[in-house]
């Protein structure tokens, strides 16, 4: 058993989301005043990610976060309390000022292979369904996090491993496949 807390919504096994889920409203943690962010259908390619930047709950080595196509998402309350945590990021991620929650992060640069997705945390939704997470990226990184000692990677890898999670130091080979294809395309490697 390992000593690391993944994420809450994985650390007692991962529950399997709904294929016909039709999207839901994500909060912030604010007690009063949420902002809420409304999603039109499942999130895509969700996984646990070790990296420093993305949001994770108090507690968890990883977050948990997936993306949807920018056109699905809307701010519905309270954007006025949104902020962005860091303007010069490739993912422009929106916070709540108040609460610290990430609301959900956007790729403005229209030459970045993931152009037109959104990165979300469907956790901060209350109906269940999503698509769950299915493997694990930037696993070493949660080191750098101050989530795991170094001693602590071999029990989190297996423990990944058991939640069906697969672990990798980057992203999968499907996004990494998609992120080269796009580069190949663009410098005419690839016809
Ligand atoms: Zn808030
Ligand atoms: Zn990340």
């Amino acid at each position: 058993m390992s000593t690391v807390a993944i994420h809450p919504s994985v650390d007692a096994g991962v529950s399997k989301g709904n294929q016909n889920f039709p999207g839901g409203t994500l909060r912030c943690q604010c007690k009063t005043d949420q902002v809420e962010v409304h999603v039109q259908g499942n999130v895509a390619h969700n996984h646990a990610c070790g990296c420093t930047k993305c949001w994770k709950p108090g507690g968890a080595a990883f977050s948990v976060v997936g993306v949807v196509p920018r056109d699905k998402l809307e701010v519905t309350e309270h954007a006025g309390k949104l902020q962005l945590v860091d303007p010069n990021a490739t993912i422009q991620r929106h916070a709540c000022k108040e609460c610290g929650t990430h609301m959900y992060g956007r790729i403005e640069n229209r030459d970045h292979p993931f152009y037109g997705l959104d990165f979300i945390h469907v956790e901060l939704s209350p109906e269940s369904g999503w698509e769950e997470p299915r493997f694990a990226a930037f696993v070493s990184s949660i080191i750098e996090g101050g989530g795991a000692r170094p001693d602590q990677m071999e029990d989190v890898r297996a423990r990944l491993t058991e939640l069906g999670l697969k672990p990798y130091d980057s992203l999968n080979p499907p996004l990494m496949d998609a992120i080269a294809t796009h580069i190949a395309k663009r410098n005419g490697v690839l016809k």
